[in-house]
Order: structure tokens, then sequence, then C-alpha cells
């Protein structure tokens, strides 16, 4: 072979390994983009992926995000003002950075404010919530990562424990803020032979009245989960607080980030025995006949969908297709004309 002919062959195998890396080059393009389009599973109907169940329903009663997390603060340029956080109790603000100045106010925990500057002989300037301007021991000031901002700032609600009106039992609110107390244990009976699973024994007829008709309309409202202890509850919360504490997370943000997974204890309508979860399939309940029968009728027999769609903000659940509430017949058939859920319908609010 001349040397001509072989510069000639060199030259044609390193176009033909360009050319090939250019095809492989595209078609690995092609497989990553995949079909982004593509709807996931089908049932989303365009809903935010925050308000899907990621799996295991009835255990959770997952809530979605809870409100709005602290925005980043913007940069940490030399005297701009940051969001600080109070790391000691009962800290005192006072007048100047000095114990002997007058105090204007007291901080807890976690409390945040505004650092309007920087430390100038152990103490910070700041500015409380309320407009307040003092002085705060530099010692007690933390500023935390922004991702742990919203735990302090932001949305954590203070639970209320719950009294049961012994007339409207049934128009009980309980909520990531309206709590049972822990020792609420309703009287169960069970509404479906040989299905281990109880409802509040009030209740229990009105779900066989329901149930007996939808089986007559060729739909099968199967109990997937009714009444559940407040000790499971809680240590199915608690389990879920340990798995955030272990990622290193301070107990209050655990305790938030758990909640939206499962409802602390005595805040799951589950544990007034007032709610069932009816699944019987594995597409998505809201795609069911069940579905659609139980939205037509259940008013009819004392039952609400509890947490819908557009409620979201209020309930601070996700939406649950599958959860229906007892609330009684009059008030369940005013809920639905109305279009409130129950939160507005009882003027009693989430935060
Ligand atoms: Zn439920």
């Amino acid at each position: 072979m001349s040397r001509k002919n072989l510069i000639h062959l060199v030259l044609g195998i390193v176009l033909l390994l360009i050319l090939a890396g250019l095809v492989i080059g595209y078609l690995a393009t092609r497989q990553d983009s995949g079909d982004p389009d593509a709807p996931q599973g089908g049932v989303s109907q365009g809903l935010p992926s925050t308000t899907e169940l990621p799996t295991g329903l009835a255990k959770a009663d997952p809530i979605t995000t809870l409100p709005s997390q602290a925005a980043e603060p913007s940069s940490t340029a030399p005297f701009q003002a940051k969001t600080g956080y109070c790391s000691g109790s009962g800290v005192r603000v006072r007048k100047a950075g000095s114990t002997s100045a007058a105090i204007l106010g007291t901080l807890s925990r976690g409390q945040s404010f505004t650092v309007t500057g920087s430390e100038q002989s152990g103490w910070y300037p700041v500015q409380l919530s309320d407009g307040t301007k003092g002085f705060v021991s530099a010692q007690y000031v933390s500023f935390t990562k922004p991702s742990d901002q919203e735990s302090t700032e932001t949305s954590w609600i203070d639970p209320v424990t719950v009294t049961i009106d012994e007339d409207k039992w049934y128009l009980t609110l309980v909520s990531i803020k309206y709590r049972l107390p822990e020792n609420y244990k309703p009287e169960l009976s069970y509404p479906v032979k040989g299905i281990d699973r109880p409802l509040d024994a009030r209740v229990t007829p009105h779900y066989v009245a329901m149930y007996n008709a939808a089986k007559e309309d060729g739909c099968t409202l199967t109990p997937y989960s009714g009444w559940r202890s407040i000790s499971r509850q809680k240590a199915n919360y608690e389990n879920k607080v340990a798995v955030y504490q272990r990622q290193g997370n301070s107990r209050t943000k655990a305790e938030q980030l758990a909640a939206q997974w499962i409802l602390p204890p005595g805040a799951s309508e589950h544990n007034m025995g007032l709610a069932m979860d009816i699944v019987n399939t594995k597409e998505s309940f809201e795609n069911t006949k069940e579905f659609a029968w139980l939205q037509e009728h259940a008013a009819d027999y004392g039952f609400i969908l509890r947490y819908p769609k557009d409620k979201v903000s209020i309930t601070k659940v996700a939406y649950e297709p599958w959860h229906w509430r007892y609330v009684g017949v009059e008030d369940a058939k005013k809920i639905k004309a109305s279009g409130q859920c129950l939160e507005e319908y009882l003027g009693l609010y989430n935060d």
C-alpha cells in the first residue's frame, strides 16, 4: 500500500468514527428527553403533583406543602438586613446594646426577627415583626439556612384541642389545627361484615344505608380505612418525624415535614371514626363509577367529600377523592349546595 493510500484509509476511518459518534450522540439525547409530554399514570387530570398521593394512600392522609416557604434572602452583602432567629428562650430585647438597658420585649426560642445591622460589641440591632426596634445579645442570634427558615418563620400551626358538642358531634372539625384529645375513642361498629374497618357506631348505619343503595346501582363502596386509633396515628407520625430528625432536622422542622405525609395524632378524621376511605380498584378513585355515584348521592346519606380539589389551601390536606366524611344529611346537603368545604361552612380555619 502506498503512503498516499494509507493516508486516505486513515482519514476515511477517522471520518467514519466521527460520523458514528454523532449518530450515537443524537440517539442518546433522544433517549434522555424521553416523552416529556406523555401523561404519567393517566389519572392526574392536570392536578399539581403535590396533590397526588405517592403510594399507600389510606395510611397517610398526606397534606400538601404547608403554606408559603420563606423566600431566600437576597444576598449576604455587608449591611443588608436579614432574618435572624432566637436561639434561646426568654431572651430580652433591649433598648441599647447593654444588659442594663431597658427591656423592650422577650423572644422565645426560634422566634424570628430582622437583623438590621452588623454586630457591635456582642449585640445585634434588630427589628421585631411588630416594628419594635432594639438590641439582642449576639450569643442568642442565629442565622439558619434558608431551607430551615420556614420551620420557624411561617406556617407552623398551634394546635387547639377540640371540644365536642354532644348534640352536634357529627359536625366536629378535626384537622391539623383542631385536634382531638389524646384519650378520645368513639364506640365502634363495623359497617361491612367480614371487613375489619370500623366507624363510630353512630355513623355506621348511615354508611350501611349508603353502601346498600350504591350496591343496587352496581357500585361497591368497599371500606378501605375507617377508624384508626390515636395511638396508631401517633406511632405512624412519630416514625416519620424520626426519619426527618435523622436527616438532621430540628424537632419542629421534622414535625412539619412529617405532617405533610401523616397528620399528627388527633388531627385525622379517622381518629374520630367519622370518615371512611373508599377504594375498590387500583385505578384512581376519581375515575371510578363509585366516585361518580358518591358525588351524586353521598349527601343524601350524610357524607361529604371532605378534601376537595379546589380547597387544598383551606383544608391543608391534599385532594382525596376516596375520603368521605359523615356530617349528617341536613348539613351534607347544605355543604354540597354551597360548594364550601367544612372549614368554610363552619367558619373555622386552619391558620
Ligand atoms: Zn382518609
